[in-house]
C-alpha cells in the first residue's frame, strides 16, 4: 500500500512543514513529486533534496494561472497527477470584532479557493489520464472543533469537508477518492508563530498556551508530529478503492473524536 512507484504527486506548501514532511515521505516511497509553493526558491530547493523525480513550482495557490499552469507543467515534465495533497496554508490570530476583511477573504481564498482551484486541476487530469486517484485535503482538528481568535481558520477548515465530500461523489465514477486529514498542533512555523500571538491576545504565558490551549483537550498532552502526518498521507495515497472516501481522519491525539 505504501509503494508510490510510477504515480505522480503535486503537494502544494511543500516548502515547509507539513507538505514538506508528506512530500519527502511520497518521494521515498517512489513518487514522482511536485513541490509546489509560493515561496519559488524554497520549493526549488526542497525539490532538489527530494532527487531527479521531483521538481520546484511556483505556485500561488490563489492564482487560477499560476495553479493551471503548475500542472500543466508537472504533466509535461512527471506526467498527469495521481495524487494531490491540497495543503497550503496560513494562520491569522485575531478576535473576530477587530478582524480585518482583507484578511477575513485572504484565509478564505487560500484556504478554499487554493482546494477548487487545484482539486479542478487534479481531477482534470485524473479523468483523462482515466487513471483514478487520490485528493487529499489539509483540514484540522478545526474542521471539527472551533477556537477563539481563529474564525476564518475554522470556517474553512469545515468547509473542506464539504468540498472532500462532493469530489467524493462527482470522481467516485472515476475512480477519484478524496478524504481530509486534520491534525492536532504540529510544531512547525506557522504553529511556531502563533504561539506568542496567542499568549498576547489571552494575556497568559507561552509554556500556558501550549499546555492549556493547543494540548489541553489532548489524551496524553503530546504533539502530533509531521510524520504522524505524513505516515496517514502515505496510507491515503496508496488506498486503492472508493471504500475509503469522503472522510477525515483525525490525527490529534484524541483531542477531538468523532
Ligand atoms: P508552514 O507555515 O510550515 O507551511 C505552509 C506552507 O504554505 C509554506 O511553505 C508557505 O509558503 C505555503 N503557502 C502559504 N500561502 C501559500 C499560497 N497562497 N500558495 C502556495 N503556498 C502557500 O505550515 P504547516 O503547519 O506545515 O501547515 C500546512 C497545512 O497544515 C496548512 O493548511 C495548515 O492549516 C494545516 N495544519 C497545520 C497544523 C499545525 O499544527 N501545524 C495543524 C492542523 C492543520
Amino acid at each position: 500500500m505504501h509503494d508510490l512507484n510510477g504515480k505522480v504527486a503535486l503537494v502544494t506548501g511543500a516548502a515547509s512543514g507539513i507538505g514538506r514532511a508528506i512530500a519527502e515521505a511520497y518521494a521515498k516511497a517512489g513518487a514522482r513529486i511536485a513541490v509546489a509553493d509560493i515561496a519559488a526558491d524554497k520549493a526549488g530547493e526542497a525539490a532538489k533534496a527530494m532527487g531527479s523525480h521531483a521538481i520546484g513550482l511556483a505556485m500561488d495557490v490563489t492564482d487560477e494561472a499560476q495553479v493551471d499552469e503548475g500542472f500543466a507543467r508537472t504533466a509535461r515534465e512527471l506526467g498527469p497527477v495521481d495524487i494531490l495533497v491540497s495543503n497550503a496554508g496560513i494562520q491569522i490570530i485575531s478576535p473576530l470584532v477587530d478582524l480585518a476583511f482583507a484578511d477575513w477573504k485572504r484565509m478564505l481564498a487560500i484556504h478554499l479557493d487554493g482546494a477548487f482551484l487545484t482539486t479542478r486541476a487534479a481531477m482534470r487530469q485524473m479523468i483523462d489520464a482515466g487513471r483514478g486517484g487520490s485528493i487529499i485535503l489539509m483540514g484540522s482538528a478545526h474542521s471539527h472543533v472551533a477556537s477563539k481568535f481563529k474564525a476564518p481558520y475554522v470556517t474553512a477548515k469545515h468547509g473542506l469537508l464539504g468540498l472532500a465530500r462532493t469530489i467524493a461523489k462527482e470522481g467516485a465514477a472515476h475512480g477519484i477518492r478524496a478524504n481530509v486529514i486534520c491534525p492536532g498542533f504540529v510544531r512547525t512555523p506557522l504553529v511556531e508563530k502563533q504561539i506568542p500571538e496567542q499568549a498576547k491576545e489571552l494575556g497568559i504565558s507561552e509554556d500556558e498556551v501550549i499546555r492549556n490551549v493547543m494540548l489541553r483537550d489532548t489524551v496524553d498532552g503530546e504533539f502530533t508530529t509531521l510524520e504522524d502526518i505524513a505516515d496517514t498521507a502515505l496510507f491515503l495515497a496508496g488506498f486503492g478503492s472508493n471504500a475509503l472516501t469522503g472522510q477525515s481522519l483525525l490525527v490529534s491525539h484524541g483531542w477531538h473524536m468523532q
